[in-house]
């Protein structure tokens, strides 16, 4: 299959490198590698790589593997499949020499030490310049094209099917990882390749941990439960945050949720092509503030999502980014009381010239 959009990627990437005057790239990061060729295959760990690219500034693009993956790298890719049989790094070595090339980058922030050794060591031999960089391929992940965009509303889409499914049958005294099961069976069964995230089910005082994991106690009528839940269909990752009570919701509960679901709405209203991600964050702190629970809302207040759970841009405090159409991010305040419990909220959007698509059906805080 003649894939236009991995193509179009590769061309993309590889004006890039020309403009700053790279000769040819090593990609080994495993979902920028899958965002340019289609080869899905995961790793298990930085040091168990299923594969690279080698990217010329010019001329075809190679994906380099073994033997275990071969079958799998020529049905995805219409890149030309090279297997290595003693390592990366020889036919590497093969490679540098054949396309004559003079300045080599890498993806500094996805090389073990051991291996960068190994390429000074090469680089030294063939007199080549190792040009260590940064999120080159992360930066183009950023904004996502409408066939991603597809990708990522079908994803969310069937994440609250799942979410529905389960909540509907939720009772007091059912334990937490139990409910996390469920939902991540369910998951699997509707379709899902993976959780994007180990599900998370937290009740009472657990739901004071904004990451929660999900454990044998059981949940009380009174307790405020967090299921904090995602999938990856089709490679693209959902994500969402529900919380509730399943008896009458107490005096203090229903405050602390107004307060959350209003800074959720201010950050939502924030959202624009052209403002800075940290005026979304401020726009939900602030709310959050104003009712006197600021420090108890000490995490970000989103990130971008698409082949990875936590990708550009963050919606932080520190974050100078500005938002563009095509960006997906999370919208998620929270409020943690270590000697009660939490509450946050998320949804997900897409930023428009004008504002905001808001992905999620979100339901969940009516009935409060
Ligand atoms: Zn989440
Ligand atoms: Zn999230």
């Amino acid at each position: 299959m003649y894939d236009m959009n991995h193509l179009n990627r590769i061309k993309a990437f590889q004006a890039k490198l020309r403009r700053k005057q790279i000769d040819a790239f090593l990609v080994s990061q495993p979902f920028n590698r899958r965002y340019l060729s289609g080869y899905t295959a995961k790793d298990h760990g930085i040091a168990e790589s299923s594969g690279a690219l080698f990217v010329p500034a010019r001329g075809d693009a190679l994906l380099l593997t073994d033997f275990r993956y071969q079958t799998q790298a020529q049905q995805e890719t219409d890149l030309r499949v090279k297997l290595y049989k003693r390592g990366l790094l020889s036919l590497l070595s093969s490679l540098i020499k054949q396309h004559e090339v003079n300045v080599f980058g890498f993806e500094s922030h996805y090389t073990l030490h051991s291996i960068g050794l190994k390429l000074i060591n090469l680089a030294e031999k063939q007199k080549v310049v190792l040009k260590p960089c940064l999120n080159m391929i992360e930066q183009m992940r950023i904004i996502k094209d409408q066939d991603e965009l597809e990708l990522i509303r079908k994803s969310v889409r069937l994440n609250e099917q799942v979410f529905s499914s389960v909540f509907k049958n939720l009772k007091a005294g059912m334990r937490e990882i139990d409910i996390a099961a469920k939902i991540e069976n369910q998951m699997r069964i509707a379709g899902a390749e993976a959780p994007s995230f180990e599900t998370i089910v937290a009740a009472g005082k657990n739901g004071a941990m904004p990451h929660a994991c999900p454990g044998p106690d059981s949940i009380d009528s009174k307790d405020s439960v967090t299921i904090d839940m995602g999938l990856i269909l089709n490679g693209y990752c959902s994500d969402m945050t529900r919380n509730f009570t399943l008896g009458k919701p107490a005096v203090r509960y229903r405050e602390l949720h107004r307060v959350v679901r209003k800074a959720q709405l201010a950050g939502l209203a924030k959202v624009k092509a052209g403002i800075p991600a940290c005026d979304v964050d401020k726009a939900a702190r602030e709310v959050i503030s104003e009712a006197g629970y600021g420090k108890y809302f000490g995490h970000s207040l989103g990130h971008g999502v698409g082949l990875e759970v936590h990708e550009e841009p963050r919606v932080s405090p520190k974050s100078r980014q500005k938002l563009k159409p095509g960006m997906v991010i999370t919208i998620e305040p929270g409020i943690y009381l270590p000697d009660w419990g939490g509450i946050r909220l998320e949804n997900m959007v897409v930023v428009t010239e004008d504002g905001a698509e808001l992905l999620n059906t979100d339901t969940t805080w009516l009935d409060i």
